[in-house]
């Protein structure tokens, strides 16, 4: 069986083959700068599907996933600057706007 590049490319960043073939969602942690009153934008500007949406918040605009958007293709978690951003696959029962 072949891997398409974006499947090897998620089991690169999961770190474990099991996880690789349920659907995943990005999740951003506390370490991201907007968080800490400090302007950014890159993961949102790298999301072709609109998934990372910004909403003002105390000290400026803090991001958020749109699950139901997030295709899981990763393309956000490289440009952060922090590595706030991780892919994780849906828990058991969990959908994708849950
Ligand atoms: S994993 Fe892809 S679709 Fe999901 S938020 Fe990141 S860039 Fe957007
Ligand atoms: S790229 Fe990283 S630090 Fe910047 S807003 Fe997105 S999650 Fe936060």
């Amino acid at each position: 069986m072949t891997s398409s590049p974006q499947l090897d490319r998620r089991r690169l960043l999961l770190g474990r083959s099991a996880a690789a073939d349920a659907p995943l969602v990005a999740g951003i942690a506390a370490d991201c700068l907007a968080f800490r009153g400090i302007a950014c934008m890159s993961c949102r500007d790298a999301c072709a599907t609109g998934a990372i949406r910004f909403s003002l918040a105390r000290g400026g605009a803090v991001p958020r996933i749109e699950r139901e958007a997030c295709n899981g293709c990763a393309d956000c978690v490289p440009v952060c600057p922090v590595a706030a951003i991780a892919l994780a696959p849906l828990r058991a029962g969990e959908t994708p706007d849950a």
